[in-house]
């Protein structure tokens, strides 16, 4: 069991001034306020806030945090104390922290989050912009709660699990916590896939045992590297964080016996020069695999982080990864933002880009709460704005840009200026031309071609763009044409749609089709519908939901019969990106779509569609091509496989940007 003078000696290590009866005091009032409350597992209550305050030590975090981890569960969980006397006792900061992370336990998640839910989540967020030690603590109390989930009932485990994947492993990763996120994803991963868990945990140590002796060589060998060039570090065996190998099998749908640097070492240095210089080191004592060598110092990833990455392949030709940094870039990468309150008194010069980062984040979800009126779309922007995956994107003049995976061209335009996304008409993407809604990839170099001939943004756009921002400012623009205008748009954009997707034609709509969505949009008439379809106000995913069942577009459904039991005989599918959507994956159901494309006749565009479609994760089951040698044009029919919907929209956006596709349908051959 942890003892309080556990924590008092960790925090006086690097709290020299450590006011040692205050965090006595606290300990005191918490231990006499949960008496007779016991935990799960049977231990005293006490423990659960003594262990928080042990993890919170070892990130090195301030008096007042350590104080109100001790108190965190005595005004929720006991009638001893309320928030007023823990102000009295403590002080206004202490009892605000608490308030806090008593606030974000209401929040309590259910498979689907009702609107209540996400409206204290939303709470949760903004009060913690305030004080970001509330998430700290919270994320703490998770991890203690986490390390306990065994005794807990099977169903209750699976919440909590999935809960902590999908809202407290994107925190930690955000506020570039690597040790409590990689440590809260394994023991989600635990409850989530237990049987891939066990498979790839087996395997990992089955590794690591069977090189030993090969281990141990290499860090002999670039100890000595370092010692001959008179560099002060040290490397050490980093043992992978399981479910980031789970991932990347996924990712690369690569079994188990063929992933790459399973083995994985970090050298920690003092200067980043001498990083540089380790790394040459590295490359002179085994050979580099081309294509992996990642310079994070340089170009750091958005939550901060910096380190250079290279792949060898290292004694007995095993694909090792290295990873090196220096000491403060360690600190940051393990703690994160926590790594503030540590470095808070020794050198703030050092910490100020990260912590900028940080607070520029925090910014981001106030703003996103002023711009968003609905809770649902709050927390969806909040994925894609604030938690997702992100790139950086250059100007020709090498300004960075970071954006949501998935941006287009529009999204950049409109983060340059609102003038240029009105008026972008196309980009050159490292040179090269594309339309202006193709996707950017990370490093992309983007120019973007305006013309003052385009008015208005087209309509379409809307369904393209990923970023908040960019849809606001087409809304904004869409808004400024007369109705007339709108109610044409409308037309045009619904003749498109119809079209697209095989629907028929639009003056074939019936009464009743046009009824169902008077009445599901809340319109006044079938004008009234058009005109908010071509003003941006109805979007092309709704209009085909309740236009059509899923199944008359998608036809009928055919069921995958992979074996899924043995991990090392399975390849995964990633759907969309999201990995969480992997519990489906098991009882894979998808349609084959057919579909007509007419394009320009040209090398290469066969090669480029099946690339974009592979991309998607898309499967083509079946393709014929009929050229045309007069008009040089082919027709190409197509049938592809994909698992829903919105896929296959993604499948249209994407086909769509294929440079020499002219037209495409969904056909019904
Ligand atoms: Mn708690």
């Amino acid at each position: 069991m942890v003892e309080i003078d556990t924590i008092i000696r960790e925090a006086k290590q690097y709290l020299p001034n450590l006011n040692e009866e205050r965090v006595r005091a606290a300990y005191s009032f918490a231990h006499e306020a949960h008496k007779g409350q016991y935990r799960m597992d049977g231990s005293p209550y006490i423990t659960h806030p003594l262990s928080l305050a042990l993890i919170l030590s070892r990130l090195h975090l301030d008096e007042e945090t350590l104080i109100a981890a001790l108190l965190h569960d005595v005004p929720e969980d006991t009638d001893a104390a309320t928030l007023e006397d823990i102000e009295k006792l403590f002080g206004k900061k202490i009892s605000f922290i608490v308030d806090g992370v008593t606030k974000l336990s209401k929040v309590k998640y259910h498979n689907n989050m009702a609107e209540r839910q996400i409206e204290s989540l939303k709470k949760f967020f903004l009060h913690s912009a305030h004080d970001l030690r509330i998430i700290l603590i919270k994320l703490a109390d998770r991890l203690h709660n986490m390390q306990t989930l065994e005794y807990f009932r099977k169903d209750k485990q699976l919440r909590i699990a999935r809960e902590t994947m999908e809202i407290y492993v994107p925190i930690a990763n955000l506020l570039g916590i690597w040790e409590i996120k990689s440590q809260l994803e394994d023991l989600a991963f635990r409850y989530l896939y237990p049987k891939e868990f066990e498979q790839i945990s087996h395997h990992m140590n089955r590794i690591s045992s069977v090189h030993e002796e090969a281990i141990r060589k290499m860090v002999q060998r670039v100890e000595q590297a370092l010692k001959e060039n008179k560099i002060s570090g040290h490397i050490e065996y980093r043992p992978k964080n399981l479910f980031g190998i789970f991932q990347k099998m996924i990712s690369t749908e690569k079994r188990f016996e063929d992933m790459n640097d399973l083995l994985g070492f970090r050298v920690i240095v003092e200067t980043s020069s001498e990083c540089y210089q380790v790394l040459g080191l590295i490359h002179h004592l085994f050979r580099p695999k081309s294509g992996r060598i990642k310079d994070y110092i340089a170009l750091p990833k958005v939550n901060g982080y910096q380190s250079l990455h290279t792949t060898v392949f290292g004694v007995d030709g095993i694909p090792t990864e290295f990873q090196i940094r220096t000491k403060a870039m360690h600190v940051s990468a393990e703690y994160g933002v926590a790594a503030h309150y540590f470095y808070k008194k020794k050198s703030s010069s050092k910490t100020k880009p990260l912590l900028e980062r940080q607070s520029y984040w925090m910014q981001k979800v106030i703003d996103l709460q002023k711009e968003i009126k609905s809770n649902s779309d709050f927390i969806r922007n909040l994925k894609v704005d604030v938690f997702g995956d992100r790139i950086f994107v250059f100007t020709p003049k090498g300004d960075v840009f970071d954006l949501p995976d998935g941006a287009t061209g529009v999204d950049f335009a409109y983060h340059i200026h609102s003038d240029l996304g009105d008026h972008g008409i196309r980009i050159y993407r490292n040179g090269i031309e594309y339309p202006i809604t193709s996707n950017l990839k990370m490093g992309d170099t983007v120019e973007v071609i305006a013309s003052s001939k385009q008015i208005l943004p087209p309509r379409e756009w809307l369904e393209k763009v990923k970023t908040n921002l960019a849809k606001r400012k087409i809304k904004e623009a869409l808004k400024k044409q007369s109705k007339l205008k709108q109610y044409h748009e409308g037309i045009k954009f619904m003749k498109k749609l119809l079209c697209l997707y095989g629907l028929g034609e639009f003056e074939a709509l019936s009464a009743e089709q046009k009824n169902r969505l008077i009445e599901t949009f809340q319109m006044k008439n079938w004008h009234d519908f058009l005109e908010h379809v071509g003003g941006g106000i109805v979007s092309q995913a709704e209009i085909i939901e309740f236009l059509h069942l899923p199944q008359s577009i998608l036809g009928k459904p055919h069921h995958n019969k992979v074996d899924y039991s043995p991990l090392s005989n399975v390849h995964y599918r990633k759907v969309e990106g999201e990995l969480i959507k992997l519990s489906n994956v098991k009882s894979t159901t998808y349609y084959r779509v057919p579909l007509e494309i007419q394009t320009k006749n040209r090398v290469g565009l066969l090669r480029d569609l099946s690339i974009y479609l592979a991309d998607l994760g898309v499967n083509i089951y079946q393709i014929h091509v009929q050229n045309d040698p007069i008009s040089k044009q082919s027709t190409i029919h197509l049938i592809i496989e994909v698992v829903d919907l919105n896929q296959l929209q993604n499948v249209f956006d994407s086909i769509e940007a294929v440079e020499g596709v002219l037209q495409m349908k969904r056909i019904h051959p």
